[in-house]
Order: C-alpha cells, then sequence, then structure tokens
C-alpha cells in the first residue's frame, strides 16, 4: 500500500480512505494548477534559480490567471522573508535524483513524499511547505509525514516543521524528535490495517467516495436532516454556530454527491458515443453548445456605427487591464504601472465596486510557528 503524505490529513480523519483504490485520484481542479504554479516560482526563487520570466511561464504552464498567481507569489514571498532567517542554504527535492521514500516491508506499506524546502541545521532538520488555500485543514500530519521521512533520509534527531499559509498570513510551525514520529508512524499503521470509516466532510475530496458505503449512507441522512431544515438553535452563540456550521457541510457534502453522480452519468453517456436511449421513452444525450463574444478590436467601427455610445454594452475587466498595463512595463516596475493605472482610473471615478457576501467555514489557527522558533534561540 502506498500511502502519499498529502493524504496523510484524509487518512488521519477516515483510515478507510487509505485502502487501494483504481478509481482516479481527485484532482483539486483550477485551485490546485494555481497552487502548483505558486510552489514552482516560489521554490525556484527561495533556492536562487529564478527564470528571466517565470510568472509568464509558470501562468502558461499552468494555465493559471498570472494576476492572481502574481498576487500569490507576492504573499508568499513576504511570508518566506520572514521565515528565511531559519533555512540557511535552502534546498528543494530533485525528484528526478532521488525522491523521499519510506518503505516498511513488513507492513507492506510505502510512504512518499518531499516538503517544498529543507535545511540541515546540525542535528535538526527544517521543513517547510507553502500552503496556497484556504484554511480548511491542518497540515499538521503531513508535515509529520515528510518529517518522518526526513529523519531517516538525514539521520537527525529532530525536526522542525512548518507550514507557510500565504493568504491568511499565519505560519503553523511544529517540533518532533525521532521517538515522537516513531510512535506516530507505529500509531499510524495500526490505524490505516483496521481501516475504520468515519464519514464527514473530508468525504468530499476522498477518492472512494463514490463507492465507499459510509459515505453513501452519511449522504443519506444529510439530505433527510436538510429536508426538515434548520433545526431549532440554542441561545449559546457558539453552540448555534456549531449547528449552522453542521447544515452547511452537509449542504456542501450532498451537493458534492450531486456532482459526483453528475460526472458518473456524463462519462457513461460519453462512452455510449454520446447518446443513451430510455427504457421509458426518452435519450441520454451529450450535447455541445456554441457561446458567442464579441472581438472588441475587430469589431469596434461597425459596432459604434451600428450603437453609437458603447458604455452599456461593454464591460471591461479589471484584470485583462492589469494584465495588458504588466505587459507593456518594463521588468521590476510592472506592479507599480498597474497600481498608477488603477489609482488614476479611481480618481476619475471609473471604477465601480461590488459588495457581496461570501459563506464559509473556516479554520481558526492560533499557533505562530515563527516565535516557536524565535524562542529556541536558533
Ligand atoms: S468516502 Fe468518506 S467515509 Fe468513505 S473512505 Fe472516504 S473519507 Fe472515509
Amino acid at each position: 500500500m502506498i500511502l502519499r503524505c498529502s493524504s496523510l490529513p484524509l487518512y488521519a480523519t477516515c483510515p478507510a480512505a487509505a485502502q487501494p483504490t483504481t478509481l482516479p485520484f481527485k484532482s483539486g481542479g483550477d485551485a490546485a494548477d494555481l497552487g502548483s504554479a505558486v510552489h514552482d516560482v516560489v521554490v525556484k526563487r527561495i533556492i536562487g534559480q529564478r527564470g528571466p520570466d517565470d510568472l509568464a511561464d509558470a501562468a502558461d504552464r499552468y494555465g493559471v490567471e498570472i494576476e492572481e498567481l502574481s498576487r500569490l507569489v507576492y504573499l508568499s514571498w513576504r511570508r518566506w522573508e520572514e521565515m528565511a532567517e531559519f533555512f540557511p542554504s535552502p534546498k528543494t527535492v530533485d525528484l528526478n535524483d532521488d525522491p523521499w521514500r519510506f518503505v516498511d516491508k513488513p507492513a507492506g506499506v510505502e510512504l512518499t513524499g518531499h516538503p517544498d524546502i529543507y535545511s540541515l541545521c546540525g542535528n535538526e532538520v527544517r521543513l517547510l511547505d507553502l500552503k496556497t488555500g484556504r484554511l480548511d485543514t491542518s497540515a499538521e500530519q503531513q508535515l509529520r509525514g515528510y518529517a518522518f521521512l526526513a529523519v531517516h533520509r538525514f539521520e537527525v534527531d529532530a525536526v522542525y516543521a512548518c507550514a507557510l499559509h500565504s493568504r491568511q498570513g499565519i505560519v503553523e510551525g511544529w517540533r518532533w524528535d525521532t521517538a515522537d514520529l516513531l510512535q506516530w508512524w507505529t500509531e499510524l499503521k495500526k490505524e490505516i490495517k483496521f481501516a475504520a470509516y468515519n464519514p464527514g466532510r473530508q468525504c468530499c475530496y476522498c477518492p472512494r467516495a463514490t463507492v465507499c458505503p459510509a459515505h453513501s449512507r452519511l449522504v443519506q441522512f444529510s439530505i433527510a436532516s436538510l429536508t426538515e431544515g434548520i433545526p431549532s438553535l440554542p441561545e449559546d452563540p457558539q453552540k448555534r454556530g456549531r449547528i449552522l456550521a453542521e447544515v452547511l457541510d452537509r449542504a456542501k457534502l450532498v451537493e458534492s454527491a450531486c456532482q459526483m453522480a453528475r460526472e458518473a452519468v456524463r462519462a457513461e453517456v460519453a462512452a455510449a458515443g454520446g447518446r443513451l436511449e430510455t427504457d421509458d421513452g426518452r435519450e441520454l444525450v451529450l450535447s455541445q453548445r456554441t457561446k458567442t463574444e464579441i472581438d472588441f478590436g475587430l469589431g469596434e467601427e461597425i459596432l459604434r456605427q451600428a450603437v453609437g455610445d458603447l458604455s452599456e454594452c461593454v464591460k471591461v475587466s479589471k484584470t485583462e487591464v492589469e494584465k495588458a498595463v504588466k505587459a507593456k512595463a518594463p521588468r521590476g516596475a510592472k506592479m507599480q504601472a498597474a497600481e498608477k493605472l488603477i489609482a488614476q482610473l479611481g480618481e476619475a471615478g471609473a471604477l465601480r465596486e461590488t459588495v457581496y457576501d461570501v459563506l464559509d467555514i473556516k479554520r481558526k489557527v492560533e499557533k505562530d510557528g515563527r516565535k516557536q522558533l524565535a524562542k529556541k534561540g536558533d
């Protein structure tokens, strides 16, 4: 059985999720592509291998918006500058060279994975992992996995590991010695061997969800409870909060199950050639639709003649304008050029802001990994 460090938070919540499956591993989609692009750029900069157009290259390679990439790289770099003094001669793992892995032959288990950055400091190895997503899962188990691999690889006595959350400006840090990590590995193997099911909101990200009986029962329960609406709420605000968070978790789980069902049906219809008749006189059809957009550059004259004032018809994307200005500006002055233009547009009253609500559930994090390291006096 192969365990990936990046999946350890999932296995820690539900050990049954580690069971082998032939189902494809669910990718995080656009968010995962953006995260990979940020890692690519920031890690290369940290180890001194910055390319001349690293942002544009990474945006092309991963198919992500350069604007968002540039913002996250900037935030990540600021966080890194706060931590850099604790990571002398930072290195990254060359996957073509020798990937990090530990094979536990008697248990039939292999652990693989590597942190973004590591640094050897005497009898301690320090690990750093960049996190560019939302703060909904703790990275502790994943970093324990890297730490376990590191003590075997470098034969050190202790590991300091930190997760650097770029968006939130938070550093979570942990320190473990070899005995802690061996104990952790022993417990993990036991849990995984026992393979107990623990269904919950993590099922939305589990590759086994479509075949998992525990997930199926949880979805049925969630649908039943959601049809009853929001239960009566207690006075205590925190208890009210917990009940409302549970309602939202169930709604997300049901939405995710609906999405999985749609994808499964779509795959079957596609495999049948795009059409599948039913025995009740209906037909499943996979069809294509065409969306027409007007190229403003090529059509401007015709549009002006036909419509006159185009201000009600044309929307100008702030992101695209900033991208165009940055592309024209010389290196080192790109951000400044975009900020100057936005300031000018603001003064002219040409910026319109819309405020909207986003409902989400966030994990509270109070640890400060930097302080933890600084206290040690290193
Ligand atoms: S779908 Fe949920 S309950 Fe089933 S194995 Fe995955 S995480 Fe566990």
